[in-house]
């Protein structure tokens, strides 16, 4: 069994074709072993990168409420030395950051050379939330796919992969999370009445969702659909891609002086 993880750009991504519950016929227990040993992986890349210092990553991950953003922050960073990463959350925009354009504060977390950022939200809040909120009006927000895409090109050309996830979850697995953050004292923290709010534009969240994977699917910064009902599944395919990735670039240490060598007293 078998589904697409991203699409080619240029074709059109309609949520509701994606199964949230894939899992590929794997087993919670494999698919933990499986996650274990990129997370090994990971971390000797991440090193590597940080050593060489000539290049960065960030993933992006977006997804709506519950979808298993900070979860999968827990299991990438489980795996990485905190030296070579840097976690970043986009909450709703302070009057600073509104005093400036939608990117500013997005360009001010990428990652330094050598490091892995991981944006906890990011820019396509300013495509999906604004709009579905209409804090901006459609004239603001509908340039922003090509400002996103320009964006994410200027960065690339400047050593920076994106790993762009978008964490997919059933509006039925959303109420089960909901239902057990609203029961458990430990996570009715993580509730606020927006959230409860959102749901009910679940509809509006997947449309803008959809125009945004659609829109923003490019060849220097594509999307990934993660089926994210299992969170161990999603786990393992955030892991995996991101390992992928890393070993696509290979990251090298830098040439040794053997003179260094002869220096030692
Ligand atoms: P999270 O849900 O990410 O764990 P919060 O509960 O604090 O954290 O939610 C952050 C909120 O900030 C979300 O509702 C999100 O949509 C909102 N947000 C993020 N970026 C923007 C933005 N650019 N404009 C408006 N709201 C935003």
């Amino acid at each position: 069994m078998h589904q697409p993880l991203t699409l080619p750009p240029g074709r059109d991504i309609r949520l509701a074709d994606f199964d949230p519950d894939f899992h590929e016929d794997i087993d919670r227990a494999d698919a933990e072993a499986e996650t274990k040993r990129h997370s090994d992986a990971l971390d000797e890349l991440a090193y590597r990168l940080y050593a060489e210092s000539r290049r960065a990553v960030v993933v992006v991950l977006q997804g709506i409420d519950t979808s298993g953003k900070d979860g999968t922050i827990r299991m990438l960073a489980g795996g990485i030395s905190p030296q070579c990463l840097d976690v970043r959350s986009f909450k709703a925009p302070s009057a600073l950051e509104l005093a400036h354009d939608f990117l500013w504060r997005i360009h001010a977390a990428v990652p330094a050379h050598g490091r892995i950022g991981i944006f906890n939200r990011s820019h396509y809040e300013d495509v999906i939330v604004v709009r579905v909120r209409q804090l901006v009006s459609r004239s603001v927000w509908e340039p922003r796919y090509d400002q996103i895409n320009a964006f994410e090109k200027l960065l690339g050309d400047g050593g920076l992969t994106f790993v762009k996830c978008f964490l997919h979850i059933s509006k039925r697995e959303q109420r089960e999370r909901l239902e057990e953050r609203l029961r458990d004292p430990r996570k009715q923290w993580k509730l606020g009445p927006d959230d409860l709010a959102d749901r009910t534009r679940w509809d509006d969240f997947q449309e803008a969702y959809d125009d945004a994977l659609t829109k923003c699917n490019t060849h220097h910064a594509p999307w990934h659909i993660v089926p994210a009902d299992k969170k161990w599944y999603r786990n393992l395919v955030v892991a995996r891609i991101l390992r992928q990735t890393l070993a696509g670039l290979d990251p090298r240490f830098p040439a040794f002086d053997s003179s260094l060598l002869t220096k030692l007293d």
